[in-house]
């Protein structure tokens, strides 16, 4: 471990990130080179986080979570993708499908799918991107029409994490197109019950590529009336907070990515003797990783404080998490093009590792609600503030 990543945590928090750094030290670290390379789904990664106890830490424990704060996972979550970007997003992918699950669902829907998903038994996915419904949500066209006791679900998901591995999605369609956002309603698919729905294959990316990203189609999709999470109407309100739950993971992402290249570059340093050495351009190398710490640390602060603010109020403070989600996910691809700077031609070499986290951090600035939306969010917020 690197210094930048010795902020001090509180007692509960250290116990479940020392658990979590052994997972990371026996298992994630050591697949993530080959996960990135052969573009496998990093299913031993995950399952060895679930069976340790840490698959759902922000759910309670008696639905097998861990009951912790959103800066809990929000650490942990850096850590993972400081080791494994493609683990990163499938594990929080889990957490992004129980999440809403957990805010609108029926005791029974909890019981069923919560514990699951905790455990690694069950993969999870959340679908509400279309391909012309991306930012702007709201005009989403997949529709679920009411058919006696069952919905018929008809349209298309794309860019969806997990979704060709699911055993359940939660799904974003509309009950009436007419009715904008008020008639976006959240569903539960269980992919194994339910005909009618096909994934696509994984899409090859710039990063992240063992995180599979698939188009989901549903054509005549038949689901019961029980599927549906809280009652017509209710998805786009559930969406909004699911959304800030996702955009402090992409933040936290953010700075394992920065983390995850700056590591790399110390460790090839440090075996080549370039940070002690006083020599002029060992110094200036030695005082570049000097800033980068202070920024990481930064980022890093940042992001605990905004994750603290979400746990203490009861309304999401959408600009702040906006905020975070822009500077973190900057942060990471910044500090991760100064990392692959500093390396010279050996930043070009995939066995060194700052050249993957560059490429893994680059998407985090565009999923999750784009960078220039977030700046629109914040915008807003500024000229309210203003008028006030
Ligand atoms: C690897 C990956 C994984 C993903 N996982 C999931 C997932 O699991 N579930 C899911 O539902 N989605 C997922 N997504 C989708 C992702 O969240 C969206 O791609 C993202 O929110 C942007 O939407 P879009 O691609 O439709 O862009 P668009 O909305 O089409 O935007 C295109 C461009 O226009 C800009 N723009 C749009 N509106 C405005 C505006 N009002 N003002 C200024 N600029 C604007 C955007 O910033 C962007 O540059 C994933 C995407 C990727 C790449």
């Amino acid at each position: 471990m690197t210094p930048a990543t010795d902020l001090p945590l509180p007692a509960d928090e250290a116990t479940v990130i020392s658990a979590l750094e052994t997972v990371i030290a026996e298992t994630v670290a050591p697949a993530a080179e080959a996960v990135d390379r052969e573009g496998t789904f990093p299913a031993p990664s995950l399952q060895v986080l679930a069976q340790a106890g840490l698959g759902g830490l922000l759910m309670p424990a008696t639905l097998g979570g861990r009951g912790t704060s959103t800066a809990t996972y929000a650490e942990a979550l850096a850590r993972v993708a400081a080791a494994c970007g493609s683990t990163s997003t499938v594990y929080m992918t889990q957490m992004h499908c129980a999440h809403p699950l957990h805010l609108l669902g029926r005791a029974d829907q909890h019981e069923t799918w919560i514990p699951a998903l905790c455990s690694g038994a069950a993969v999870g996915a959340i679908a509400l991107t279309e391909p012309e419904a991306g930012s702007d949500v709201a005009s989403m066209r997949t529709t679920a029409r009411r058919d006696g006791d069952s919905y018929v679900i008809n349209g298309e998901k794309t860019f969806i994490s997990n979704g060709d591995v699911a055993d359940i999605i939660v799904l974003f369609a509309t009950v009436d197109p007419g009715l904008g956002k008020d008639g976006i309603t959240a569903f539960l698919i269980d992919t194994a019950e339910t005909d009618g729905l096909e994934a696509g294959k994984p899409m090859k990316k710039l990063g992240q590529k063992g995180a599979s990203t698939v188009t989901l189609s549903f054509v005549d999709c038949r689901v019961p009336v029980g599927a549906r999470l809280g009652a017509e109407g209710e998805g786009y309100p559930l969406l909004l907070r699911s959304v800030t739950k996702s955009r402090i993971s992409a933040a936290a992402q953010g700075v394992g990515f920065a983390q995850g290249a700056f590591d790399a570059v110390v460790g090839h340093c440090a075996e080549r003797g370039l940070l002690s050495s006083r020599n002029r351009s060992a110094q200036d190398l030695q005082f570049e990783l000097a800033r980068l710490r202070a920024e990481i640390a930064a980022g890093r602060s940042m992001l605990r404080e905004v994750c603290e603010l979400v746990d203490a109020s009861d309304e999401d403070p959408t600009a702040e998490v906006s905020m975070v989600k822009l500077h973190c996910t900057a942060l990471g691809v910044r500090t991760a093009s100064a990392c692959v700077e500093l390396l010279g031609d050996d930043g070009d070499r995939d066995d060194i590792g700052a050249e993957r986290r560059l490429r893994d951090a680059k998407i985090t600035e565009i999923y999750d609600g784009t960078n220039q939306v977030q700046s629109m969010l914040v915008a807003r917020d500024i000229r309210l503030s203003a008028q006030a």
